[in-house]
């Protein structure tokens, strides 16, 4: 075992202070990284603060990693030495499940291990990267194409395979009309990917604020979900509405925005109930759905069509002192559009 720098929440309420984590030994089929970056996101805060449940501290949280392989154990084939690579959501999974031998081990039968705050295998609690090396067993660590700036990495871990895996479930390509609602982390990835798989994205937000923003991600249209008139005007129009936003919303306005045969997709965690009424879904024979995450394959994938299409995050950059604050700026949606943290900065 080996003990590195890492920010650490002491407690459910106290702020994120430096502090260390213990990671494992390096076993046979156990890849260690040396971390480069590390993605916040909407769960990291969520998760430390209680909204899904008790935690044991103290816990380090993140699970947008970007990495170079800095040793791998005796029997690791898949990864070397140097190579860049990524962790995300999940270290590990029962693997033998029907979803795990299928490749969506997100829905292991047993539960996937989490990245932090998860029980491993060997009965410790999972640390995530907000460190700065962190050991992943090969099969659960994705390799990263070196034409994705590495600073941008990280994000795609965890709000790129997000967005990426509904879009490619509900078939998401040329033709489809897809609204994406919310142009945070998640949404802004939505966007970029929906558009890269040819479908017509269209934007729903609070205001017009990020307007500009969104069409050059390559949304076509973009509306003010704060104007009544927005969802009248879009009455029946979209195939896919993708949901990206924690806050709860009125279900039942953006249902009635569904085309014939309409999937409302919901990949947020708002830890409130979603009231439907039948009527709307009846309409239109309508769909309501969610997904989490994706699968490994799948994530490898999304990682090779990011390169391919040139699409990466919009990131800021910060040192680990400004996390805190970083963190209180996701809370109130003040982000272009994904903080990375640089690990360098960690200890
Ligand atoms: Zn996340
Ligand atoms: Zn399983």
């Amino acid at each position: 075992m080996t003990t590195v720098p890492a920010i650490v929440a002491p407690s459910v309420e106290a702020p994120l202070e430096p502090g260390t984590v213990t990671r494992r030994a390096v076993g046979p089929k156990d890849v260690r990284i040396a971390i480069a970056w590390a993605g916040i996101c909407h769960s990291d805060i969520h998760t430390v603060r209680g909204d899904w449940g008790p935690q044991t501290y103290p816990l380090t949280v993140g699970h947008e990693i970007a990495g170079t392989v800095a040793e791998v154990g005796a029997e690791v084939t898949k990864h070397a030495v140097g190579d860049r690579v990524g962790v995300g959501c999940m270290v590990n999974s029962c693997r033998e499940c029907d979803a795990c031998r299928a490749g969506l081990e997100q829905y292991c039968e047993k539960g996937n291990i989490q990245t932090y705050g998860g029980t491993d295998l060997d009965g410790t609690i999972t640390q995530g990267g907000y460190s700065t090396e962190i050991v992943v067993d090969e099969d659960f660590v994705l390799r990263v194409p070196e034409s994705i700036p590495y600073e941008k990495v990280a994000p795609l871990l965890c709000a790129g395979i997000t967005t990426y895996s509904p879009l490619r479930h509900w078939n998401v390509g040329p033709g489809t009309r897809v609204a994406v609602v919310g142009l945070g982390g998640l949404g802004h990835m939505a966007v970029k990917i929906a558009h890269a798989l040819g479908a017509e994205v269209t934007v729903l937000s609070r205001t017009l604020s990020k307007r500009e923003d969104g069409l050059a991600m390559g949304a076509s249209h973009y509306y003010a979900t704060s104007d009544p008139a927005t969802f009248t005007e879009l009455k029946g129009s979209f195939d896919v509405i993708l949901n990206t936003i924690s806050q709860s919303l009125d279900t039942n306005a953006f249902l009635k925005l569904l085309a014939l045969d309409g999937t409302f997709i919901t990949v947020a965690a708002s830890p409130e109930p979603i009231e439907i009424v039948e009527f709307t879904l009846q309409n239109n024979r309508r769909s309501i759905a969610a997904s989490t995450i994706g699968g490994i394959a799948e994530t490898q994938e999304m990682l090779d069509f990011c390169a391919e299409h040139g699409i990466a995050p919009e990131v800021e950059i910060i040192g680990a002192e400004q996390i805190n604050e970083a963190w209180a700026r996701v809370l109130a949606s003040d982000v272009r559009f994904r903080f990375v943290i640089d690990a360098a900065t960690f200890g």
